[in-house]
């Protein structure tokens, strides 16, 4: 191979030794353009952490959760995480806020939180379709190429299921109601958490990063 940086004779890498650590741009099948270092997508480095744990009784900014903290009630929750644990509290879908799980049979595909469980999941059904129709008029199903090579109309998390499942094969539940509290930030950082311990307890396949808030009015964080 030749080093993506200078060009030089770099062997079965993709950049030679003495450019190992020097950023260079590529494209990331999640990300599009994106800075990559030896191979690795740096924003999907950066996503892959999870940061919303509770550990040793501390929130993530290492503030003790005695009973005035928000997360008090939600305790238990957020750190038994097993399935086995979590199940009991699975239910059918409604317009609730909190953590929903997209399954196949027993398989968890994939995890996500919203305000609205009930109208996340259509948006979900409809860009599986979209994905769905993409890959059929490309008659991937023929042919195995690559879903990062062509052009997304949807996330690629989409075409990935919609290249193994049929929509009729999936179900949906909600994992975890969560409800709204008065204050915004502690609100988006609970639905974090909580989304954050259902990925660790049903470790959905096609959940390529650890839990963010989604929201726009976390762009305004204290
Ligand atoms: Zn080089
Ligand atoms: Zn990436």
């Amino acid at each position: 191979m030749k080093c993506k940086i200078c060009g030089q004779n770099s062997g079965k890498y993709i950049v030679c030794q003495e450019h190992r650590n020097t950023k260079y741009k590529d494209i990331c099948k999640i990300h599009g353009n994106a800075w990559f270092i030896n191979r690795q997508c740096q924003k999907c480095k950066e996503l892959k952490n999870a940061l919303y744990l509770i550990s040793d009784n501390k929130d993530r900014f290492g503030n003790v959760i005695d009973k005035n903290h928000f997360l008090y009630t939600y305790k238990n929750r957020l750190t038994h995480l097993t399935r086995r644990y979590q199940a009991k509290y699975m239910k059918r879908i409604s317009g609730t806020s909190g953590i929903y799980g997209i399954f196949h049979n027993n398989t968890c595909l994939y995890v996500g939180q919203s305000i609205n469980i009930t109208n996340r999941i259509k948006q979900h059904k409809e860009n599986f379709k979209t994905a769905k129709y993409h890959l059929n008029g490309l008659r991937l199903h023929k042919k195995r190429i690559s879903i990062s090579k062509i052009p997304h109309k949807v996330e690629y998390k989409y075409y990935e299921m919609a290249r193994a499942y049929n929509a009729y094969e999936l179900s949906y539940k909600t994992l975890f109601v969560v409800s709204r509290l008065s204050d915004d930030f502690e609100y988006n950082e609970l639905l974090t958490y909580a989304e954050q311990a259902m990925i660790e307890s049903y470790k959905p396949k096609y959940n390529h990063i650890a839990a963010r808030p989604t929201r726009k009015e976390n762009l305004n964080y204290k």
